[in-house]
């Protein structure tokens, strides 16, 4: 169901994990953020922009994976944002991608709803009496952005932060828990969270981002405990860190196979507190 979280600034629910695309509009054009992985996804995003009188020809890319890029179809010629980092990402995804998708490179490539307007670090997009502010916040990948929309305190923070599953760490839990961080000092009214629900009121939100920094920070506590320790056995540090204990009530530990998720989080964290003991 597509839901109104502020005035004009909708989630879009799609089949990843509890995933949410977002449309915002503004007076003069209306934006997407992100396509899902399906071309159904994003053509139910283009008609939901077309029948409100707008043009479906504008797009954000928050970060090059699957689920964010390859449902654009409905978006072909329009203006592709994204950071210039996540064009490196995509090419870097694609035998992933393949895997993923059982699809081959012709196939994957064709699919991609490609970037055609990069930018270095942070830009400023305009939509006419509401202005979008894209900046880094990698961690979960190297190129991903956020988008504050300062009009309505509302923060669109893509897998930066997950509230329906354990954070998926795939660069670094250094530069996501700072992330995390740069988040917390924003006024947030409302948080569309990249997979799982959105989160309205500022105290909700903290409530949040200081559990996804406190599950980061004690993981790796208890990593670097068993490092300390001696031990340097990957699987048996990651069996010690129990979901239970870790994650608890915090998220339903029966859907989207958050046992794995939790395990694939510790892993990470664990490879990258081995590799600084060396
Ligand atoms: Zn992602």
């Amino acid at each position: 169901m597509i839901v109104e979280e502020a005035p004009g600034i909708f989630s879009v629910p799609h089949s990843a994990a509890e995933g949410k695309n977002v449309i915002v509009f503004g007076e003069k054009t209306a934006i997407a953020v992100d396509v899902g992985a399906y071309p159904e996804e994003g053509r139910q995003m283009a008609d939901f922009i077309s029948a409100r009188g707008y043009k479906p020809n504008r797009v954000i890319i928050t970060h090059g994976h699957h689920d964010h890029i390859l449902g654009g179809e409905a978006f072909r010629g329009a203006d592709v944002f994204a950071p210039h980092k996540t064009v490196d990402e995509i090419q870097r995804q694609i035998p992933s991608l393949c895997q993923q998708m059982g699809l081959d490179e012709d196939q994957i490539k064709a699919r991609i709803l490609h970037p055609t307007i990069t930018f270095a670090s942070q830009l400023w997009l305009d939509l006419g009496g509401r202005q979008l502010h894209l900046f880094p916040t990698p961690g979960h990948s190297p190129d991903i952005v956020s988008i504050y929309v300062a009009d309505c305190r509302l923060l669109i923070a893509s897998d930066t932060v997950v509230t329906g599953i354990v954070p998926a760490i795939f660069h670094s839990s250094a530069e996501l828990e700072a992330s995390l961080n740069l988040l917390k000092r924003l006024d947030v009214d409302t948080l569309i969270s990249g997979h799982g629900p959105a989160l309205h009121g500022g105290e909700t939100v903290r409530d949040w981002l200081n559990w996804l920094t406190t599950y980061i920070t004690s993981v790796r506590s208890a990593v670097a405990n068993r490092i300390m320790a001696g031990d340097r056995d990957r699987a048996a540090i990651v069996d010690s860190i129990s979901y239970d204990e870790y994650v608890g009530d915090r998220l339903p530990k029966d859907q989207h196979s958050m046992l794995k998720r939790h395990r694939n989080a510790v892993a990470k964290i664990a490879d990258e507190e081995i590799a600084a003991s060396l």
